[in-house]
């Protein structure tokens, strides 16, 4: 891929890609024929997706001011997305100016949008980096101009760990991340599951012609994604019920999206 922007880019439409057919469902624009195809699949079968996709979005927003108001300055956000407004980098840097943040995505669609929106020089940065690697995620030298890990950071894993299969080992990926953040640092999460459905496999399979698959896991795999951080109050929730603003909407009890705050011991 050239540096040049999304022009320059070649854009595969052969397969749904996660980021697009969550910004199809988010009502964005960034997306293709097959990811349409595949968000209507997903909401054929799983009705509930349409609302699930803005409860976890407003989880991340209030996760965000969360962060901010908790004193932390530097946020490494791993699955970014496409761009979609408020962003955590807008709502970050509108309560505190000097907040750095650091966008990892591996998919080339998100980190041509995120260029074309962010000033290169300034505190925002978009990295092309997987997950599935996660010392090329810290180790990466534009990660590590705009993030100091001697200070706190705030790592956010908000619905991408679902993309991880078991056997890539998505617990391992997150203690490897855990273990470079000091203490006082804070993991904001959210991961989809099945546990208030009776039966997702066919939403899950949606994916399988997806550039990842979809890995629904029940909350006590979710839990154990915090090993080495203390849960702040309400714990492990489902998203619209983490520190609502407002009253949830009708149907939140069926949104299959767990979300937690927790601060690294
Ligand atoms: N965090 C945002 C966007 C979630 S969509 C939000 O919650 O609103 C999930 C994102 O994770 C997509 O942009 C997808 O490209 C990215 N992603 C999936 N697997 C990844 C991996 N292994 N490494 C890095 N990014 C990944």
């Amino acid at each position: 891929m050239t540096q040049d922007g999304i022009g320059a880019m070649e854009i595969d439409t052969s397969k749904p890609h996660p980021a697009r057919i969550y910004d199809y469902l988010l009502g964005g624009k960034d997306n293709y024929e097959v990811d349409r195809k595949a968000g209507d699949q997903l909401a054929s079968v799983a009705p509930e997706v349409w609302i699930s996709v803005r409860a976890n979005r407003g989880f991340l927003q209030r996760a965000v001011r969360y962060v901010i108001e908790s004193g932390v300055r530097q946020i490494l956000d791993i699955g970014t997305g496409l761009p979609t407004s408020p962003n955590v980098h807008e709502i970050a840097q509108e309560l505190a100016p000097d907040v750095r943040v650091a966008y990892v995505d591996n998919d080339p669609i998100v980190k041509a949008h995120g260029d074309a929106l962010l000033s290169r020089a300034g505190s925002t940065s978009i990295v092309l980096a997987d997950l599935r690697d996660p010392l090329s995620v810290i180790d990466h030298p534009e990660v590590r101009r705009v993030i100091d890990f001697g200070e706190p950071v705030a790592l956010f894993l908000v619905a991408i760990l679902h993309f991880i299969r078991d056997e890539e080992e998505p617990e391992r990926i997150v203690a490897t991340l855990r273990d470079a953040l000091p203490a006082g640092s804070i993991l904001v999460l959210s991961h989809a599951t099945d546990d208030f459905a009776d039966d997702r496999s066919e939403a899950q399979a949606v994916y399988n012609n997806a550039t990842a698959s979809m890995n629904l896991r029940p909350r006590a795999r979710v839990e154990a994604f915090f090993d080495g951080f203390e849960l702040v109050e309400p714990g492990v929730t489902q998203v619209p019920f983490w520190r609502p603003d407002a009253t949830p909407p009708a149907g939140s009890e069926e949104i299959g999206f767990y979300g937690a705050v927790a601060v690294r011991k």
